[in-house]
């Protein structure tokens, strides 16, 4: 009963996303707000000598869209690897026989090298030769190749 449990708390954690990415989306979009504001603020406020404040305000809200895009971005990243993992399948789905195909020539071609390897190994295992005259493999020690007849 324990160990049923444990499997269905493990499951419920895989099918949701860390709370850390809720707290990702929620800083980012703070931050980028708060960028928006200082940058208005930098254009409302008004006045003569303050336009290194006004520089600041400027600088601070950038760097805050900035910062709060990389954090909204990774905040979002569990939804957009569900997408592209979506869209890999979909294009898998979709091109199901060019595939198929790739893949049957794939063995084909493995298939005719494993056949080549498993027969250079045979007759090496079998200790072979080749005959002189006609070239087919004819064991070490035999004197007359049994395919040609000749004396080797
Ligand atoms: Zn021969």
């Amino acid at each position: 009963m324990v160990e049923v449990d444990n499997q269905n708390n493990m499951n419920d954690k895989k099918s949701k996303p860390p709370k850390l990415y809720l707290i990702l989306k929620i800083i980012g979009t703070i931050l980028i707000l708060a960028g928006i504001a200082l940058i208005i603020v930098s254009l409302a406020i008004k006045g003569e000598g303050i336009e290194a404040t006004r520089m600041g305000y400027r600088f601070g809200g950038i760097c805050g869209i900035i910062f709060g895009g990389f954090l909204l971005y990774a905040g979002f990243l569990p939804l957009i690897q569900k997408n592209m993992i979506k869209t890999q399948k979909h294009i898998i789905e979709t091109n199901k026989s060019d595939l198929k195909d790739i893949a049957s020539d794939a063995g084909d071609i493995a298939s005719q090298s494993t056949k080549k390897i498993a027969t250079a190994v045979k007759e090496g295992l079998e200790d072979k030769k080749y005959c002189k005259y006609c070239g087919e493999a004819i064991d070490s020690d035999s004197i007359f190749c049994p395919y040609c007849g000749k004396q080797q």
